[in-house]
């Protein structure tokens, strides 16, 4: 069997498949007959008691790895099992309406979290996530699901699930996961992002993946093509077996390439830089022969929690990479969380549409505090190496001068107490909204560079959501529009004397490699196993022909006009 994705992290990697089940709850109501109640109720206690069996077990394992404070989550847990009022709300609800257990769980959670969401306390509304955890797993033994806990599952396995949030891919890690396919997602989702940051291939968008493949299936996921073989026969395996072989010598062949400049062969340098999520990231991004570090994603500091990270904890973050990246610099883009990257809870009440929500820079300018803090932490690193700011998903320069004054008043309250900082920080904004593209030339003037984020540049550009798999054939990074935009962000910033790079996905991408030279971006930050490849093109290429090749395709009326332009330079050169 054949499943065809989108490639979301590349490589090819054989193993044993092992299939996440989709944690979505679709719960029917069925009316019971007067007879049946007591079973019901029975099956009720039942799974309430196999839920505290499994936490009790899980947290005594987690007392005996890592000690007594980690447990807290467990503690919080048991007590809301112990509490009456979800037992007899449900119990109640079984006996006068004869419903199944299910149908009456649900009700009872969702009641409870409609009152808990009219609280103003943070305290409590972090509980409520946790009745909605304990509610999910008392549903699961009563659908006859299995529990599910990344800690038991097997190392070096395929993870197959509906979907993988950014928040699981550290564990991927920590399992040694070979690859992992995915039902939903695009090659700009965060989950593929991280991915290839930490180079594990991944297969996106299968759509059917997780009711296809079965735990134990044997799968050869290939990440170059977006393909996955479940079963495959022997000679496809040895085929594969080839492929893996002969695409390590061509890594090995291009990381010669590690200490060569990025530079055509008419002496034009492009910076070539990494993106990294976490800290961990900065040695393989060097070791890639990045030139710094264009992206860091901050927003992975605040996940997998449940408070906000401390100033210290941050600033000794900020302090560590930047110390690890010198002498080259490090852009630390302020927290960008929302959309499909769900960290801390904030107690913001769910959106209807979140990609258009408060997120990024809208969420750091509501949440002050959580901005100063940050903030604070990356000025006073910022002594300890070559730190430079960006803040992401700025809309236009009304948004730009907010965040410039919440800065000038952290810079102002560390003045007054004498805590050192880097006075003349640099201080960018990333392009990621077609409104803030159209006026580059106003935000240029305000900022010391641009990063073009065209991730989320061309999500908006052309209204298709990055991690819907059902609409990403339309996500097109060549459209017209986007090389208008593109070009048009270039010569702005350029005629107000400013650098411009660019961070999103495209720039790994060796496809579009001549163009972005051509389009005349100084700067190409992307995931560290991209640069390798990327720089190969750099070095064979020449400057003029990639402005030749720009001008050419400015010029196209049509998407196939423009591939055709493209074929014609290639063979031409
Ligand atoms: C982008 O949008 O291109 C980008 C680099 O930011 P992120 O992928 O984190 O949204
Ligand atoms: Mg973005």
């Amino acid at each position: 069997m054949v499943l065809k994705g989108i490639s979301g992290s590349p490589g090819i990697v054989i193993g044993e498949a092992f299939v996440l089940e989709k944690q979505e709850y679709c719960i029917y109501r069925h009316t019971i007959s007067p007879d049946k109640v007591r079973k019901e109720i029975s099956r009720f206690r039942d799974a309430i008691s196999k839920v505290k069996e499994e936490i009790v077990e899980a947290r005594s394992r987690l007392i005996s790895r890592i000690g007594k404070s980690h447990a807290q989550l467990f503690d919080a847990y048991l007590l809301i099992l112990e509490d009456k009022a979800i037992r007899t709300e449900t119990e109640n609800r079984i006996i006068k309406e004869r419903v199944n257990a299910e149908f009456a769980l649900q009700e009872t959670i969702e009641r409870i979290l409609k009152t808990f969401s009219l609280l103003k306390d943070e305290y409590l509304k972090e509980r409520a996530r946790d009745i909605q955890d304990i509610g999910h797993k008392i549903l699961n033994y009563l659908l006859g699901r299995p529990p599910f806990s990344f800690e038991e599952m097997k190392e070096g396995v395929i993870v197959v699930a509906h979907n993988i949030t950014p928040a699981d891919t550290p564990y991927l890690k920590a399992k040694k996961v070979k690859g992992f396919a995915t039902d939903v997602g695009g090659p700009t989702s965060h989950t593929a992002i991280v991915a290839r940051s930490l180079e594990i291939p991944a297969v996106v968008g299968l759509k059917e993946a997780s009711r296809l493949i079965k735990t134990g299936d044997t799968l050869i996921l290939d990440g170059d093509q977006g393909v996955v073989i479940v079963d495959p026969d022997e000679v496809t395996l040895e085929n594969y077996k080839r492929q893996q072989r002969i695409k390590i010598q061509e890594m090995e062949r291009l990381e010669s390439l590690k200490d060569l400049p990025a530079v055509t062969i008419d002496g034009r340098e492009i910076e070539l830089a990494a993106n990294i999520e976490v800290p961990e990231e900065v040695p393989s991004a060097l070791a890639h022969g990045a030139q710094g570090i264009g992206l860091f994603r901050t927003e992975y500091i605040f996940m997998n929690r449940e408070e906000l990270p401390s100033e210290e904890e941050q600033f000794e973050v900020y302090k560590s990479v930047a110390e690890k990246v010198m002498p080259y610099s490090v852009i630390i883009r302020t927290l960008d969380l929302g959309a499909d990257k769900i960290g801390v809870d904030l107690g913001i009440e769910r959106e209807r549409n979140p990609i258009m929500g408060l997120r990024a820079i809208r969420l750091c300018l509501k949440f002050r505090h959580i901005f100063k803090t940050q903030l604070r932490a990356i000025l006073r690193a910022s002594v300890y190496g070559n730190i430079k700011i960006m803040y992401p998903l700025i809309s236009g320069v009304g948004e730009l001068d907010l965040a410039n004054s919440v800065l000038e008043e952290v810079k102002q309250e560390l003045r007054i107490k004498g805590i050192p900082f880097n006075e003349k920080i640099e201080v960018g904004a990333m392009i990621e909204v077609p409104s803030a593209a159209l006026t580059s030339d106003l935000i240029a003037k305000k900022v010391d560079f641009i990063s073009i984020g065209t991730n989320d540049l061309i999500q908006y550009t052309l209204a298709v959501d990055r991690v819907n798999e059902n609409v990403i054939h339309l996500y097109e990074p060549l459209h017209i529009s986007i090389l208008r935009l593109l070009h048009q962000i270039v010569v702005n910033a350029h005629k107000e004397g400013k650098w411009v790079g660019m961070c999103g996905e495209m720039a790994g991408d060796p496809a579009f490699t001549k163009i972005l030279i051509g389009l005349g971006l100084e700067e190409l930050s992307m995931s560290a196993i991209s640069i390798p490849k990327v720089k190969q093109i750099i070095r064979s290429s020449s400057y003029k022909e990639c402005k030749e090749l720009v001008e050419d395709i400015l010029g196209a009326e049509s998407r196939s006009e423009l591939l055709k332009i493209i074929k014609r330079k290639e063979r031409e050169y």
